[in-house]
């Protein structure tokens, strides 16, 4: 027929322990206008040159090449910092065809400018970062005195129908572990469900220790001790890295992610690309698959068969997926890369 579309049927993507891998999280910078001690130095991160950045084109047929050939049903955009990369919403609108749920997670900051036109652009939902309430250790946690452009740019979120919009506090012990009370508080007041992260290896500083982690059980209690909570059932199918509780008043939910003490790696359904291009099953992965070359192979995005090539990198990057990590065994190798290079 005249105008229609062949696509291939959309094979789903199986590792090896048997778990579907849907989930994409792309990094397209991994600059930042942060420095949040657990994530990066204060100076002398070294950036990937410009031209080693994949542009907005590739990443799209990355994306696409996920969903139309393995069914992938979600793709959240990260960073570094992804709303500083130029014409954001421009990436948005070429996702949107995909027809998938499309998600970021951001510190905040450039929200009040762009959260109309992220939404209108096909965004769906929005993690927003925000580790204290109190602005000088907010300061000290980030290394800039953005908390009230950050407060701003959740409201911003909510205000441009932004949902769900969730709100993400690393917790580590000794330095904000105290505030864990108040930023449920903040969440129920706001409408916004808070997820607590376990602090995990993955600082650039390589400066985390087993003790800075305030694992979630600890969390919750303290959470269960001012605003009861219980547990919500998981969804089939639905596959959350968060441990979800809703408040017994009926006054919103609140999540934990323990990475580090009860990792989620058996229902992990995740891989990621990283800002230059690598293929990763894991965040803690040592080993990268590089799509880049295929993408910018002879012919580039008009190669007839770069579809067909990129999947089966994908296939075999997939194909070595472990069941997961090993944070805390004494065969635990720390990746070289940190977080904001991997895109968290
Ligand atoms: N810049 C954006 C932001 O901060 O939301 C997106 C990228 S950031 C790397 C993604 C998430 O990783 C943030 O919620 C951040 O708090 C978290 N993160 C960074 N370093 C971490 C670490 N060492 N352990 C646990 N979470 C970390
Ligand atoms: Fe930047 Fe996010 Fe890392 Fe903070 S956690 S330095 S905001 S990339």
């Amino acid at each position: 027929m005249v105008g229609m579309v062949t696509r291939p049927i959309a094979i789903p993507l199986i590792d090896p322990f048997a778990r579907r891998v849907k989930d994409l999280r792309i990094s397209i910078t991994d600059r930042c206008n942060f420095r949040c001690t657990y994530c990066m130095p204060e100076e002398g991160m070294q950036w990937l040159p410009r031209d080693e950045v994949l542009t907005y084109e590739e990443i799209a047929r990355i994306a696409k090449v996920c969903v139309e050939r393995f069914g992938f049903d979600a793709i959240r955009i990260t960073g570094g910092e992804p709303l500083i990369r130029a014409h954001v919403v421009r990436l948005f609108e070429m996702l949107k065809p995909l027809g998938v749920d499309l998600a970021i997670t951001t510190n905040g900051v450039k929200l009040p400018e762009l959260a109309r036109d992220l939404k209108a652009a096909g965004l769906s939902r929005v993690n927003i970062s925000l580790d204290s309430l109190i602005r000088e250790r907010f300061f000290a946690m980030t290394r800039r005195d953005e908390l009230d452009r950050v407060l701003a740019g959740i409201d911003a979120a909510i205000d441009a129908g932004l949902a769900p919009v969730k709100v993400n506090a690393v917790v580590i012990r000794g330095v904000n572990d105290d505030e864990v009370v108040d930023l449920a508080a903040f969440g129920r007041e706001r409408g916004v469900g808070m997820r607590f992260i376990e602090f995990m290896p993955l600082d650039a500083d390589g400066q985390w220790t087993g003790a800075q982690v305030m694992p979630a059980g600890e969390i919750l209690e303290r959470i269960n001790a001012a605003f009861p909570l219980r547990r919500v059932a998981v969804t089939p199918g639905h596959v959350q890295p968060a441990d979800r509780y809703e408040y017994v008043d009926g006054i919103g939910d609140v999540g934990v992610i323990a990475s580090v003490t009860e990792p989620f790696c058996d229902n992990c359904d995740r891989v990621r690309v990283t800002a230059d291009g690598n293929f990763r099953t894991c965040l803690f992965a040592v080993e990268e698959f590089d799509l880049r070359a295929q993408l910018r192979a002879p012919g580039g995005l008009d190669a007839d068969d770069l579809d067909d090539r990129l999947s089966v990198a994908i296939q075999g990057a997939v194909g070595t997926k472990w069941s997961g990590h090993r944070i805390g065994a004494d065969n635990f190798v720390r990746p070289e890369k940190s977080m904001s290079q991997i895109g968290g």
